[in-house]
């Protein structure tokens, strides 16, 4: 059997290793109003959090790997924060200042059995954090970014513009978000925070080819296999 994870390591823009051993995945659901409406979910009043473990990361590039029969995958677009030192209980500048980078994620997510465990109250884990549910691409500086606050990003499907996400629609801002996720959970260097996912989402087939664009600073295909 292939492992899917193993060998993975956080990488700069550039292709360097940014020595930041891979930790959890901090996911936030329900963060762009338009999004919770297309599957028909309320708008949380305070950031819905679940967690992806460190086998859940690999790379988004060159591909990605769908699971085999578990039902439909789909896509959902993120931009993700890598974080650089500890966060306990952090004001949002504090959680600024720990950002190492930013870039952007896949939460892939087995739709049916979603449902299928929202429907019976039962925990999201088997349809959200199952080996390779997180892809990830290479990180860029936040000293790049002029304002995480007001930026964006774009997925293409086959070419077909499928997601856009504004960071200034988000429910909760980045900051503050990750000032959230403090308050529950102590974010260590390594750990990514994917900020929630704009309308747009849709099941993944293999052969789709992927194309991500995260402002005007990166932009790459990927294949699913
Ligand atoms: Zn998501």
């Amino acid at each position: 059997m292939s492992d899917p994870y193993s060998g993975y390591l956080h990488q700069s823009n550039d292709g360097k290793d940014l020595s930041l051993p891979p930790g959890k995945a901090v996911c936030v659901g329900r963060n762009y109003v338009e999004h919770a409406k297309e599957l028909n979910n309320p708008v949380p009043a305070n950031p819905l959090l679940f967690i992806k473990p460190y086998t859940a990361m690999t790379g988004l590039t060159p591909s990605i790997q769908l699971p085999v029969e578990k039902g439909p995958c789909h896509f959902e677009t993120e931009l993700t924060v890598l974080i650089g030192s500890p966060l306990t209980q952090a004001n949002e500048a504090q959680a600024a200042d720990a950002i190492a980078g930013i870039g952007l994620g896949l939460d892939l997510t087995l739709r049916d059995l979603q449902d299928e465990l929202k429907k019976k109250g039962h925990p999201w884990e088997i349809a959200k954090s199952f080996d390779g549910s997180c892809p990830l691409s290479a990180f860029i500086s936040p000293r790049r970014i002029s304002n995480i606050e007001d930026t964006e990003y774009r997925l293409w499907v086959n070419g077909e513009l499928r997601q856009h996400g504004q960071t200034r629609q988000m429910i909760t801002a980045v900051n503050k978000l990750l000032s959230y996720c403090s308050q529950h959970f102590t974010l260590l260097p390594g750990d990514v925070v994917l900020t929630g996912t704009p309308a747009g989402v849709g099941v993944l087939q293999r052969g789709d080819l992927l194309k991500f664009q995260l402002d005007t600073l990166m932009s790459f295909e990927t294949q699913v296999i």
